[in-house]
């Protein structure tokens, strides 16, 4: 059964937003294509969601849907993954449960991949962002790091609300690492890319589940992920070191004024910077080696199945 075009809906604790999500869904589709298929992917929600979406599932037989529950939370990278894998379509959407992006944009940037045989992946970007002027800063800085230190065009203002073809997904499938920072593998994986902004709307219902920590600790995994750079960072540091504790002997030779105990905190701090890089690094690989899989599916739902239960 050909499908045109599949939308990925990661679901962590959304209960009050997947019903509405799926009625908009439906409205803007209608205008565009009957051949879709939903895939929501319940990322171990501790709240209704999952209740919710068999719900779902059992009781809107006219539209495609297929569910798929983590055993536990495995984070929006993992559910994107799981969510590609199960897509069957021609087009594939990413898009969020809290309807903060219109899936009316969904059926625009498919509209751009059908008039446009060049264009492999069009990627929405939020023409205004509504968030903290600190944190808008603190990204924009990060990505235009990030860039200069892997080489790698990092869009600053792109999210993962994007249509891409069949060919760009089998890609992302085919990157078998358990550290995924979708943002790198999107620009990575290359294709011709077109932009679409978008009006970002307020959540429905919940709450965002990103806070000061969880983005610092994504901004790292980006940057062990993409660049070997601060492995090479100690070196730079020790080099400096060693010149300055010899400029410093040279001083002493006139004037003890300097301290013994402030230069070995000193020399202290950088060999623990130095060893707390590598540690992150060896960390990484670390998770790699042992070839877990990136997300365990307890229970998968599909409208095959549904269809043929029913007949
Ligand atoms: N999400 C997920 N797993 C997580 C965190 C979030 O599947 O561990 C989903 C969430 O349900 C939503 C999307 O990812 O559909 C974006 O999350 P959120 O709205 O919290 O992010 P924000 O819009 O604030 O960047
Ligand atoms: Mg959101």
């Amino acid at each position: 059964m050909s499908v045109k075009h599949s939308l990925i809906v990661p679901c962590y604790n959304e209960e009050g937003n997947v019903e509405n999500f799926l009625k908009e869904t439906k409205l803007a589709m209608k205008a565009y294509t009957d051949s879709y298929e939903i895939i929501f992917v319940n990322d171990g929600s501790k709240d209704g969601t999952p209740k919710k979406l068999r719900e779902i599932f059992s009781s809107n037989k006219d539209v495609k849907i297929k569910v798929i529950s983590f055993s536990r939370n495995f984070g929006k990278e993992a559910a994107m993954y799981a969510g590609l894998s199960q897509a069957a379509g021609e087009y594939i959407t990413i898009i969020d449960a809290d309807l903060q992006q219109d899936p009316k944009y969904a059926v625009e940037m498919a509209k751009i991949l059908d008039s446009d045989p060049d264009c492999d992946m069009v990627a929405a970007y939020q023409s205004e962002r509504k968030e903290g002027k600190l944190i808008s800063a603190c990204k924009s800085k990060f990505y235009k790091v990030i860039t200069k230190m892997s080489g790698i065009g990092f869009v600053s203002d792109a999210s993962d609300f994007r249509t891409m073809r069949r060919c760009v997904a089998d890609t992302i499938l085919a990157l078998p690492e358990y550290h995924r920072f979708s943002k790198g593998i999107f620009s990575w994986v290359g294709y011709n890319t077109v932009s679409l902004p978008y009006e970002v709307r307020d959540r429905k219902s919940g709450e965002t589940k990103w806070n000061f920590k969880k983005l610092l600790a994504y901004a790292a995994e980006g940057i062990i992920a993409y660049t070997d750079k601060p492995l090479r960072f100690p070196l730079y540091l020790g080099i400096a070191v060693l010149l300055l504790s010899v400029i410093l002997g040279v001083i002493n030779l006139f004037d003890s004024f300097y301290q013994v105990t402030t230069t070995v905190l000193f020399v202290g701090g950088l060999i623990l910077i130095s060893q707390g890089i590598i540690g992150a690094y060896l960390g990484k690989v670390h998770t790699q080696v042992k070839d877990r899989p990136i997300f365990i599916a307890k229970e998968i739902l599909t409208y095959e199945h549904n269809q043929e239960t029913d007949n």
